[in-house]
């Protein structure tokens, strides 16, 4: 993708002005010594040799200079893909864990920036975007005893103000069902032990969140959620969509951009290695919290440790798994694309979004229910032929999920259906009953792709 492209350095690190971002050979060449992050004397690139340095493509990095090698990645990606404009509002998701840490410090920096030089400038035209955070509390799944989890919330909090964050949000997960209904803790306990899969479980919880965070910002006004996936996550997250089957969609979660929510969704930190973070937070002292980390079974821990085992034979895998996915073709959800809204970004970035390009799949415009994926040709088959005959509601709703929601996710035992689905949040299946009741929209868009797909054949 376009981060890398502008390579000036090798991607050693050569300060905050430096344009350089991991890529192609240099980037292999950086990321396999990175493997080996280790203590040196000497910065290769400032010359300087006091504190902790890091190993990076054969040149070793003082504190300073590694630290500005990784906001350089962060901030490119920011402004190259137009993430934050000066009129947003950013709910950061957080947390607690080194990645989301330093996204936070980050995202906070540039705002920082951002309102010197507006103090600085005389038009003072263009407003300084906000930052807020969201924590996702789930402590309700877990085990631990109250007093822990309390601490936990609490160096949450903490951290968000140290950082002078004046907004925080900490919101059980069970109020993503409470809408209705009162008893949100009873429902999201009853639909979690009606999955019998650990795999399809943790996934289940991870469309929950994703929806807690929509919920959040859609109330409180924020226009963009910024996620701190890392290159390292999302290797991980390509091998087990692939290994579940998720491949025609998998091209949707890789990108810096995601539209296809509410609220659009950037994950700016995708070029960043785990360590790589996870050592900055050593270095900075930056606070993290992983208290309410809970274990993890099935496919994603399993694909986890392989990838941890791939990294140990040769560290430039991780890059690699993801360098590979994002050639997989984009869908036209994967950026921002209204009128005018590149209008803010310097002149010579401005072409690069304004390109008509064919590089994107076509998209039928239909989510999986549950876990929003879009659908593929036969999803897509089974729901037009599920609306012409379907008896009940919950044809409907199956239909809706995608196939490996239906695999993973939905209970096993058709009877269960009806009942598993009358627990689901009504954000999910209120949106198929709008879309049942107002049949022409969505079934012109699916005869529309079928009909576009079968030209190309
Ligand atoms: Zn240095
Ligand atoms: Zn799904």
């Amino acid at each position: 993708m376009a981060a890398g492209s502008a390579a000036s350095c090798g991607g050693t690190g050569c300060g905050s002005h430096c344009s350089s971002s991991s890529s192609t050979a240099a980037e292999d060449a950086t990321a396999e010594s990175l493997g080996r992050l280790s203590v040196s004397r000497e910065c290769g690139k400032c010359g300087g040799g006091v504190g902790a340095v890091a190993v990076a493509g054969g040149v070793g990095l003082c504190g300073e200079c590694f630290r500005a090698h990784l906001f350089g990645k962060f901030k490119l990606a920011v402004t190259s893909n137009a993430m934050v404009r000066p009129t947003d509002s950013v709910l950061l998701a957080f947390s607690g864990g080194p990645a989301s840490r330093v996204a936070l410090q980050f995202i906070h920096e540039m705002r920082s920036k951002a309102i010197e030089s507006w103090d600085a400038s005389n038009s003072q035209a263009l407003p300084v975007f906000g930052v807020a955070v969201a924590f996702v509390d789930e402590s309700v799944l877990c085990s631990k005893p109250k007093q822990e989890i309390d601490m936990a919330i609490e160096d949450i909090k903490s951290i968000g103000f140290s950082v002078g964050i004046k907004a925080m949000h900490i919101t059980p997960l069970e109020d993503v069902f409470s809408m209705a209904s009162k008893d949100g803790e009873g429902r999201l306990r009853e639909a979690v032990d009606m999955i019998d899969d650990d795999t399809g479980r943790e996934d289940f919880l991870q469309c929950l969140r994703m929806l807690a965070l929509q919920k959040i910002a859609l109330e409180n006004g924020y226009t963009k959620i910024m996620l701190g996936s890392c290159a390292s996550a999302i290797a991980c997250h390509v091998l087990s969509a692939t290994v579940k089957g998720q491949g025609y969609s998998l091209p949707a979660d890789v990108q810096y951009v995601d539209t296809r929510w509410e609220i659009p969704v950037v994950i700016p930190l995708r070029d960043c290695l785990a360590r790589e973070l996870s050592l900055l937070c050593e270095l900075d002292s930056l606070k993290t919290q992983q208290h309410l980390d809970r274990p993890s079974n099935g496919i994603n821990s399993l694909v986890a440790s392989f990838v941890e085992r791939l990294r140990e034979e040769n560290p430039s895998r991780e890059h690699t798994i993801v360098r590979t996915a994002q050639k997989l073709k984009p869908f036209s959800f994967n950026k921002f694309s209204a009128d005018g809204y590149h209008d803010f970004l310097p002149s010579r970035l401005r072409p690069k979004f304004q390109n008509v390009d064919n590089d994107e799949s076509t998209f039928s415009g239909i989510l999986c229910l549950i876990c929003g994926s879009p659908f593929n040709e036969s999803e897509l088959r089974n729901l037009e032929s599920t609306k012409h005959k379907a008896q009940k509601k919950t044809d409907l709703y199956t239909a809706h999920c995608c196939q490996s929601c239906c695999f993973q996710i939905l209970p096993s035992g058709g009877n269960l259906y009806e009942h598993f689905f009358s627990l689901l949040p009504e954000f999910w299946t209120g949106r198929v009953d709008t879309v049942s009741v107002s049949h022409s929209l969505p079934r012109d868009q699916i005869e529309e792709y079928l009909l576009e797909d079968n030209d190309d054949s």
